[in-house]
């Protein structure tokens, strides 16, 4: 393959690492940007943390899988649990999925343990030309190809070719933004605090992943890493309250001591708010222009759906421009990308993720109870549970986009 047929991929974060891998083992130049450096690559807020079966299928197609799955938690099943009558409703066990997947599993492996493995794996591949410490700021394309323009490590101003780019820059694209790609849906008001603690919720029956509906205080409570076990646990809070009060040691205390009494202080180890966003790009592509991952859609982390379906996003991409580079198909194939992702992302992603915080945050009885019954007559019924599964582990999702012509 030609030099000059290069991609650029703008953004190291789980979805251009996955892109710009799967495009060099296939044999495709790429070059890599990315605004942060080796001295701060790590400092990134924590993020995603759960991967879904379909995703570590991907990561083991390009070796990522066996770098992180040491470095994970695997866990099989999810609860959902009533906290206003402290009672487990539903266990679901990925075993169900043990002929769709060779992993009946979700692997609790933090989006920044990915990324520096990934990181590590692009440096050492000779056909990815890693550019960190180097800011994307602007870029031009006509018939040919792409020009983009970079602020490299020594602050000067760098214009690099290549035959397409991919915004893989997270939610605040700048390709998206030049396009004038509207990234449309809605900001929830409220935003969500996040806990960090050391403790062991095993010992009160929970399992690793749980997600909690209270018509109060809806929560998630996630193993997170460990040993030393590290959990989260997700809280709303209400747009007026104040940030710093919202996170005073005293008030993450209480936060926890409310959600599950103990004696003793938890250990908390850190927290932080952020805002929630339900949004999808317009459109995925423009010309030789192309998003994947929280540039094209946004959603909330209930399901755990942003960087999984992101990684989705970056893998049926490479198949496509391996093809279009190698001149086996024409680009319009890259129409058929949007198709797929963009169906995937409104019909399955949004619309679950939605769906999901509604449940939780249910305040009516009736409708609550009406929930509850379903979600335990799904999990206790063998068939339906596999299909629910196959919903949340996002199988049919990429079942549904292969159908999309
Ligand atoms: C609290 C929380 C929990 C979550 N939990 C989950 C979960 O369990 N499972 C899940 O699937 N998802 C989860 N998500 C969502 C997930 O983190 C994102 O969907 C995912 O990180 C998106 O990946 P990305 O590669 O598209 O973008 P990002 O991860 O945002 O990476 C973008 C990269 O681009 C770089 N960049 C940006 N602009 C430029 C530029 N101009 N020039 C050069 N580089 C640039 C950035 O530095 C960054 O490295 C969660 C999110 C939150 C907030």
């Amino acid at each position: 393959m030609n030099k000059s047929d290069r991609v650029i991929v703008v953004g190291a974060g789980p979805v251009g690492l996955c892109l710009s891998l799967a495009l060099a083992q296939e044999g495709v130049a790429v070059t890599l940007v990315e605004s942060l450096g080796d001295d701060n690559f790590l400092e990134q807020v924590p993020r995603a943390g759960t991967n879904h079966p379909a995703t570590l299928e991907m990561f083991d197609r390009i070796g990522l899988y066996e770098k992180i799955e040491p470095r994970g938690i695997i866990a099989p099943v999810f609860h959902y649990w009533d906290r206003h009558e402290n009672a487990l409703i539903a266990a679901f066990d990925h075993i169900h999925l043990k002929d769709d997947t060779r992993f009946p599993y979700v692997l609790q492996c933090e989006r920044i343990k990915i990324v520096e493995e990934a990181l590590k794996m692009a440096k050492a591949h000779p056909l990815i030309d890693l550019r960190l410490r180097t800011t994307f700021t602007a870029f031009e394309q006509d018939a040919d190809g792409v020009t983009a323009h970079l602020t490299n490590p020594a602050g000067e101003d760098e214009v690099i070719k290549g035959r397409y780019i991919v915004s893989g820059e997270g939610a605040r694209s700048i390709i998206r933004k030049d396009l004038g790609i509207d990234f449309e849906g809605f900001t929830y008001p409220d935003r969500t605090l996040n806990i960090e603690v050391a403790y062991d919720f095993r010992k009160h029956g929970y399992a690793e992943r749980n997600y909690i509906s209270d018509p109060d205080e809806w929560s998630n409570l996630f193993h997170w890493k460990g040993p030393p076990d590290r959990w989260r646990v997700h809280f709303p809070t209400a747009s007026e309250e104040d940030p710093e009060a919202l996170q005073r040691p005293e008030a993450l205390q209480a936060r926890l001591q409310g959600f599950l009494p103990k004696a003793g202080d938890y250990e908390i180890v850190g927290s932080n708010l952020y805002t929630v966003h339900q949004r999808v790009a317009t459109r995925f592509r423009s010309g030789r222009a192309i998003l994947a991952g929280d540039s094209a859609h946004v959603n909330s982390p209930i399901g755990a759906m942003g960087m999984n379906s992101g990684v989705h996003d970056a893998f049926n991409l490479a198949d496509k421009l391996v093809k279009i580079l190698r001149k086996e198909v024409g680009d319009e194939v890259l129409d058929r990308y949007e198709r797929q992702r963009r169906h995937v992302a409104v019909q399955h992603t949004q619309a679950e993720t939605i769906r999901n915080k509604r449940v939780l945050a249910e305040k009516d009885p009736a409708v609550r109870k009406k929930n509850h019954d379903q979600l335990r007559r799904i999990s206790e019924d063998p068939k339906l549970a596999r299909a629910f599964l196959l919903r949340t582990s996002l199988f049919e999702s990429l079942r549904e986009a292969e159908q999309i012509a």
